[in-house]
């Protein structure tokens, strides 16, 4: 790019940056209320986004099962669990809208498991008072995309892959498109749009051991966003899925499922010790997904870890025929990467990030403050809290994305496209420049700030920690900027991570500064040094922007739940824990 810069200009009314479950609904519901020159983008292959990894199932109350279950209920079920600081206008609007949103899947083919008399099954999730999962075997997020991505190509809509979106541009505060590089055919594209949806996912890859793949997950989203002077909301809610894997380092992060405890799995640690007996006598390996994480943490913590770092995870007890019947995928991944045979060898697992409840802080409509860009899907914050149950996140996308395509249609129809002062928009691109030079390992640093964000910010913190953790943080951000790699845009795969780890020193300090202020324990944030929850001064969200000096927070308090919902979260059935899938 030395010299003068040659890119390719793509105008759309509508852009919108991911390709996931949120992207793509939202994609059909711009073109359903009217827009026609839209573009949906991801920065991996067509159909492979994070969305497909979901597995258990999307949250409805549907009734099928347990007819006494209702919206009402849900969103109760949600508020509880999230540590009641989600925002119950958006929970409430969520938990109504579900039952539409997924019968809506279901009419457009979605193959979710049925009875025999037709009703479509629904399953237990942790903490759900009643069976409200809707899902299609352990596969149904690919299933969900499956089907979005039909719909998308029955409407004609214009998808783009490979192209990865470097920053945003705005005009004052309208959002005026973005820039973007195409690693595959190595070349810059300059997109004008009157408005654009951020659903480029969530950001757990901040972490060392995320459940996420490599590539995806590293917060584009919500850095791109952070970039534009957009608020962060409760960027310190990181959800930890007790168990990963651990060994090989390739496999480290992936998911081992719930099932495998819901099963009869139990967890030793190295010593041979039973130790859940310690932490959740009541309901042992069951206990809530923060609990048994924490109490994992604390057994490696306290040396009783295994040679990997990890616990063991025993289902040997179990016939190996039932484990091919209701394990295979688990089966499946221990013998692919790990060599072991889980019907007759332990698994080592242990926590890992597995879901980002922090993101963009949006109104209902998925509006940002930079008016035109949206944001939708694990890319947003509000909608869970402190804390994510399981099978509320694929609801979120599609509930949440049809309404913020109707909104960006909207706009677009009312709008023109705002100037936009080119010279600076590609000076920004030509910033890129700066990482040009004799080749170096970009990753290396990621590792490190990755490492630190798991030794500093993850499942245990207190105020030292976090501190120290701010410094590490900062030195490596000082490091990187000598960090160069070769130069050109063509399959430069070290340029990516080299402009994916820069963004993520924002996500960090935001991680670790809202994290050090939130002096209390709720949801997934656990402070040894503040182990209650403090609901006289923390019934609030933490806001965190740019400024010129570096990452400013801001404290919103969360309103007051009213209406039918305040009634159900008094009186709520007693839970019984079942995390059975
Ligand atoms: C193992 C696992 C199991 C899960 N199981 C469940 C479940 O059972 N039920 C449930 O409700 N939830 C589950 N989840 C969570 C759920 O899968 C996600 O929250 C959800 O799929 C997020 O969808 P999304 O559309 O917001 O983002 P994603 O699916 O992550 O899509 C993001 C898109 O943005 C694109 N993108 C990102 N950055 C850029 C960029 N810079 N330029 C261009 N494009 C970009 C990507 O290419 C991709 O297309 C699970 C998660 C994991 C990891």
């Amino acid at each position: 790019m030395q010299g003068r810069i040659v890119y390719r200009e793509i105008k759309a009314d509508i852009l919108i940056i991911g390709t996931g479950a949120a992207g793509l609904r939202a994609a059909i519901s711009a073109y359903d209320s009217g827009a026609r020159d839209i573009i949906a983008l991801g920065k991996c292959k067509w159909g492979d986004a994070h969305t497909i990894l979901a597995t258990g199932g999307i949250n409805a109350a549907l009734g099928t099962m347990d007819p006494k279950d209702s919206w009402m209920l849900h969103a109760a079920d949600t508020i509880i669990d999230g540590g009641s600081i989600a925002d119950f206008r958006y929970v409430n609007l969520m938990c109504r809208d579900a039952p539409r949103a997924v019968m809506e899947l279901v009419k457009w083919g979605a193959r979710f498991h049925k009875e025999p008399d037709g009703r479509v099954t629904q399953r237990f999730f942790g903490a759900a008072t009643y069976r409200r999962a809707c899902f299609y075997g352990d596969q149904t997020g690919k299933e969900m995309m499956r089907v979005l991505m039909a719909q998308v190509r029955k409407r004609r809509i214009r998808t783009m892959e490979d192209v990865f979106i470097v920053s945003m541009i705005a005009s004052g505060k309208r959002v005026a498109g973005a820039l973007a590089i195409d690693f595959f055919k190595g070349e810059i594209i300059l997109f004008r749009a009157k408005a654009v949806v951020l659903a480029a996912g969530g950001y757990t890859k901040v972490y060392t051991r995320s459940s996420s793949r490599s590539y995806e997950n590293q917060g584009d989203g919500a850095a791109l966003a952070l970039e534009l002077g957009v608020g962060l909301v409760d960027m310190e809610m990181v959800q930890f899925h007790p168990t990963g894997m651990i060994y090989p380092k390739q496999a480290q992060g992936i998911l081992v499922t719930e099932a495998v405890r819901g099963e009869g799995g139990l967890l030793f640690n190295a010593k041979g010790e039973r130790f859940m007996g310690r932490y959740y006598p009541e309901k042992m390996e069951l206990g809530p997904r923060d609990v048994v994480a924490r109490a994992i943490y604390m057994e490696i913590k306290k040396g009783n870890g295994t040679k990997h770092g990890g616990v063991w995870l025993d289902i040997t007890s179990m016939p190996k025929a039932k484990i091919l019947e209701r394990l295979p995928k688990m089966y499946r991944q221990f013998k692919e990467y790990a060599h072991v045979d889980i019907s007759k060898q332990r698994m080592e697992v242990a926590p890992t990030a597995h879901y980002t409840m922090g993101g963009v802080d949006v109104s209902i409509k998925g509006e940002t403050s930079i008016k035109g860009l949206y944001a939708v899907g694990e890319t947003v914050g509000q909608v869970h809290g402190a804390n994510r149950l399981g099978g509320n996140s694929l609801l979120e996308t599609v509930v949440f994305g049809r309404i913020v395509g109707r909104e960006a249609a909207a706009l677009a129809k009312r709008q023109d496209f705002v100037e936009i002062d080119r010279k600076r928009a590609l000076e920004e691109i030509a910033k890129v420049d700066r990482f040009f030079g004799k080749g170096g390992k970009p990753e290396d640093i990621r590792d490190e700030v990755r490492r630190a964000m798991w030794d500093h910010a993850g499942i245990a913190r207190d105020r030292k920690t976090l501190a120290a953790g701010l410094r590490k943080i900062e030195k490596l951000e000082r490091r990187f900027r000598a960090v160069r790699v070769r130069p050109g845009l063509k399959g430069n795969s070290d340029l990516k991570i080299a402009i994916e780890t820069a963004r993520m020193f924002g996500l960090c300090k935001a991680i670790m500064q809202s994290a050090l202020m939130r002096t209390e324990s709720r949801g997934a944030h656990y402070r040894t040094d503040y182990p209650k929850r403090d609901d006289r001064k923390w019934m609030a969200n933490i806001v965190a922007k740019r400024s010129a000096d570096g990452i400013k927070l801001g404290v919103r308090k969360v309103p007051t739940v009213t209406g039918p919902v305040a009634y159900y979260i008094k009186h709520r059935p007693k839970v019984e824990v079942k995390l059975l899938e």
